[in-house]
């Protein structure tokens, strides 16, 4: 055996145990298996097992906790700070758990623990419904979903991603698969709905759907604005949004727009405010509900169209293919005050590559009426979930992108509400962890205790064990 990790045979001893693969270092596929979403992620765990199914997961649970092995969850890999890949850990991937089954009569799908959003799209869209995702299709449900997950496009309809999951099949940190919905381990059910990785693998998801504009299609699309009018677009969007119907959403953030077609020759390479509309109601009603969005202003590009929502939650993709640079800050953002205009049209005007971007999406509507306590999430006073992103294809390109990021967040932040959304976070440590959650961190700190007191999983935004 030549592992290179001084453990060859208990690992021989695991492996014997599996459906799915295990990839060590030396391996001609280890360097795929170990690359996450961000570039600027490098890391060598000891060992990663492609889980074919729950009882691959639960044979690497035990025997980690059996040889002291430190575990790393990967779901979809697009978190921002890597966190699902570790040096020297045991990484339980489940990307090749991606099967979808969809209950058009009950309005639920299930989904397996390592899906991406397309995986849920493409089983929901075709039938006229769907629960609200991220914005690029390429995104773990597991991660997202864990983390709250907030749909610029659907969470002021239908609640964040939390808000419509229905149960979640979890093993454990003993080794046990258990079953957390309402009513079986409530408290478990409760942190999941936020608390991030903290609590167990989530092999499957149930989740609610809801029908969606006519047969899966929906209206909507980037408008893009000149920098110079961001300060009158932003001070817009913040009146007019909380007056908007619930069918109606938008995210707003900054762009470069890209050299290709369909954007006017003239037009590539202008910094813009953008917002990205999704209407999703009836659409007899479109015009009506639309209007305001399109009397206003004097936009370069108006991007809204009819279209499904699959293709809308996965126009972005291929502007971002996996391997980029990528330096993440973020907030939340209760109200957007003027200053914080003025900030954000200063670094607009800085943009250092292409990529980079800040974006805004809303945590308002059915999200924001959803209590505080209700659910592990605890940001839901209305407003936004910030974050901004240094990102570029060229390593060379890294430390510029991470300075715009660093210098634009630490001007913004004192005009924020204290807290970030844990998916938008690299590492920031204990203090901005509990900032996030709130008064719910206490209850997920007695959570922890209960399903995980010896902190087996905690490579992830942690939430230690509260002491007995
Ligand atoms: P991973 O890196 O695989 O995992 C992230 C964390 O979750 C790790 O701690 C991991 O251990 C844990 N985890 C993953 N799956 C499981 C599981 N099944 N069981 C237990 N733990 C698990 N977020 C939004 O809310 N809305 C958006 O619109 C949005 N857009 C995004 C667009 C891009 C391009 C990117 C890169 C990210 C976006 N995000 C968005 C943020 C996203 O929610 C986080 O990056 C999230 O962590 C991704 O989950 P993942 O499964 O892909 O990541």
């Amino acid at each position: 055996e030549s592992s290179g990790t001084g453990l060859a045979s208990p690992y021989a001893e695991l492996e014997v145990q599996l459906r799915g693969r295990a990839i060590r270092p030396g391996d001609p596929d280890y360097d795929e298996a170990r690359a996450v979403y961000n570039g600027m992620i490098d890391r060598r765990p000891a060992l990663v097992v492609r889980c074919a199914d729950s009882a691959d997961v639960l044979a690497c649970v035990r025997f980690a906790r059996q040889h002291g092995q430190e575990i790393a969850v990967r779901g979809g890999g697009h978190n921002a700070g890597g966190l699902g890949v570790w040096d020297d850990a045991l990484v339980i991937d489940l990307s090749a758990m991606r099967s979808t089954t969809v209950d058009p009569a009950n309005h639920t799908v299930r989904v397996d623990g390592g899906c991406l959003w397309r995986d849920v799209d493409h089983a929901t869209v075709p039938f006229g419904m769907t629960t609200p995702t991220g914005f690029v299709s390429s995104t773990g449900v597991g991660g997202l979903t864990l983390g709250g997950g907030v749909s610029g496009y659907l969470s002021r309809r239908f609640g964040l991603t939390v808000d419509n999951l229905i149960s979640a099949d979890v093993v454990l940190a003993d080794g046990s698969l258990v079953t957390a919905d309402a009513e079986h381990h409530p408290d478990l059910f409760w942190a999941l709905r936020g608390g991030g990785g903290n609590f167990g693998v989530v092999t499957s998801f149930r989740f609610r759907c809801h029908d969606i504009g006519e047969h899966g299609n929906i209206i909507g699309g980037p408008v893009f604005y000149d920098v110079a009018d961001l300060p009158d677009v932003m001070r817009w969007y913040r009146e007019l949004l909380p007056s908007l119907p619930e069918e109606l959403s938008g995210w707003i953030g900054l762009a470069t727009i890209p050299p290709v077609p369909p954007f006017p020759e003239e037009l590539h390479g202008r910094k813009t405010c953008l917002i990205v509309w999704c209407y999703s109601g009836p659409h007899a009603r479109a015009d009506e509900v639309l209007a305001p969005v399109r009397e206003f202003g004097s936009p370069l590009v108006v991007g809204i169209q009819e279209m499904p929502l699959s293709a809308l939650q996965s126009a972005f993709d291929p502007l971002l293919p996996a391997g980029m640079q990528w330096y993440w800050r973020a907030d939340f953002i209760h109200q957007i005050s003027d200053e914080a205009i003025d900030i954000h049209r200063k670094y607009a005007e800085q943009l250092p590559s292409a990529l980079s971007t800040m974006h805004m999406y809303p945590v308002d509507g059915a999200a924001a009426r959803v209590p505080r306590d209700a659910t592990a999430f605890a940001h839901r006073d209305g407003g936004w979930a910030g974050v901004i992103v240094g990102v570029d294809p060229d390593p060379a390109n890294a430390g510029k992108v991470t300075e715009w990021a660093k210098a634009y967040w630490e001007e913004l932040h004192p005009t924020s509400s204290g807290g970030a959304y844990i998916n938008f976070m690299m590492d920031e440590g204990q203090d901005r962890i509990r900032a996030s959650y709130r008064e719910n961190y206490d209850r997920l700190a007695r959570v922890k205790a209960q399903y995980d007191p010896d902190n087996v999983f905690h490579i992830n935004q942690n939430i230690p064990p509260a002491a007995a």
